[in-house]
């Protein structure tokens, strides 16, 4: 990877302002934009959707699939420096664009997170210096591998090794006949088969690291999820132990560097009672991106993972982050556009607004919506990141939001 510098408000040897891109026009491509904006630099967004939340406000918006050989290289011509929003972005077409301009992370990368048979080999690899290995697993890519799959696996979770996301492409089983019907379901595409493991709870880590191998990382933030969905995020002294929290912060440097990653990484990890009965981490999956367990850091942080994508891309200087307030990132789910106050099963055909008036009449809400012209019960519409200057008071305030929202109290 060169060292080059893309500086905002410069311009390029075409004579063009300098202009970053970005593969797929989801929320995530839309706050990078919005970072790489308020710093100065024109966007690009490549992606086929011609109501995509990052297209509908970035500069340029190439309407083409990813893999259109006129799409891509219409990007490259725009862009300076590329990057994705997204894991399943084709590696032909990084590879493609890396050819011509500068793409962080790297298609090999990117190849490495979208597989979790990849990344599992990966984390099993790095388990030696970051001293924390993935759950017990077995790769299952054939029916003499299915029928050798060792019983101590179950009761395990069945997971697609390609384009799961939001707990989808996954099967609990409890039984060998339940783990083959599900296989069969699932039409013997290549996958991996996890032990279940008993959670004390769940949480991940940003790290931002540029192309001189400078890493820095962001504070670890602790993850609740809701029918596989993160619905949401705590970071502040004392949401997880200090030493866990360390390690994890370790394990995610170690895993970068080991992948000579430049860009925005996140890893998921597992906090779980060991045979001792202590708390032990697990690494669970990667993300070559931002995250959305790192939304809080727009609010409660001096720089965001989403400005800190921006400077690893643009070769810019990556000071260490400093969160300045205790923060808990709320999910909106387009549930809540059904009926405020109604819980899930009854809501009505209707979609209204919640009720930001009263959210955001309470001090240190900030209210993140995506653009996206439909609510639909499940879809990402936009987030609530909520700080205060107590931990007490960022918990009280959360709980009313919560309760406005007709959402499940914390810890319920
Ligand atoms: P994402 O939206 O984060 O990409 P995903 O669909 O790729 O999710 P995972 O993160 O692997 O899937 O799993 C989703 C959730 O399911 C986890 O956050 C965790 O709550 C639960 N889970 C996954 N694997 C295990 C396991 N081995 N044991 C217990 N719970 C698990
Ligand atoms: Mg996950």
């Amino acid at each position: 990877m060169n060292l080059k510098t893309y500086l905002p408000g410069d311009t390029s040897s075409a004579g063009q302002p300098i202009t970053l891109g970005v593969m797929g026009g989801g929320q995530l491509g839309r706050m990078f934009v919005q970072a790489a904006q308020a710093m100065g630099y024109t966007t690009a967004v490549l992606d086929p959707d011609p109501a995509s939340p990052a297209g509908l406000i970035s500069h340029h918006h190439i309407k083409t699939p990813y893999a259109d050989e006129a799409g891509l290289a219409q990007l490259a011509q725009r862009c300076d420096a590329i990057t994705t929003e997204f894991e399943n972005v084709p590696a032909p077409a990084l590879l493609a664009l890396a050819a011509q301009r500068t793409v962080a992370p790297s298609a090999a990368c990117v190849a490495v997170a979208q597989d979790r048979v990849k990344e599992k080999a990966h984390f099993t690899d790095c388990a030696a210096i970051s001293g924390v290995s993935p759950a017990p697993h077995a790769v299952i890519t054939t029916d003499a591998m299915l029928a050798a799959v060792p019983a101590d696996l179950l009761p395990g979770i069945l997971k697609t090794a390609r384009m799961g996301y939001d707990g989808k492409g996954q099967a609990r089983v409890t039984t060998r006949e339940e783990l083959a019907a599900a296989w069969d379901a699932m039409d013997k595409v290549p996958c991996v088969l996890e032990k279940m493991l008993r959670l004390r709870a769940e949480c991940s880590v940003i790290v931002a690291r540029g192309a001189d191998g400078a890493t820095v990382s962001f504070p670890v933030q602790k993850n609740t999820h809701h029918d596989g969905i993160l619905a949401l995020t705590e970071v502040f002294e004392g949401a997880l132990d200090p030493a866990l929290a360390q390690r994890a912060q370790a394990s995610t440097v170690a895993i970068a560097d080991h992948l000579r990653y430049v860009g925005v990484l996140c890893v998921e990890y597992f906090v779980v009672e060991s045979a001792t009965g202590a708390l032990d981490l697990v690494v669970n999956e990667m993300a070559p991106r931002p995250h959305n367990s790192g939304h809080y850091t727009q609010n409660a942080c001096d720089i965001s993972q989403f400005e800190a994508q921006v400077r690893a891309l643009a070769g810019l200087p990556l000071p260490a982050p400093r969160q300045h307030s205790p923060a808990i990132m709320v999910n909106l789910l387009g549930d809540l556009w059904f009926e405020p106050n109604a819980v899930r099963t009854q809501r009505t055909e209707r979609a209204t607004s919640p009720p930001w008036a009263q959210v955001l009449a309470l001090p240190g809400t900030h209210l993140h919506l995506y653009g996206k012209l439909n609510a639909r019960p499940g879809r990402k519409m936009g987030h609530l990141n909520i700080t205060a200057s107590t931990v007490a008071h960022v918990r009280e305030t959360t709980a009313k939001v919560l309760a406005l929202l007709g959402l499940p109290a914390m810890g319920a």
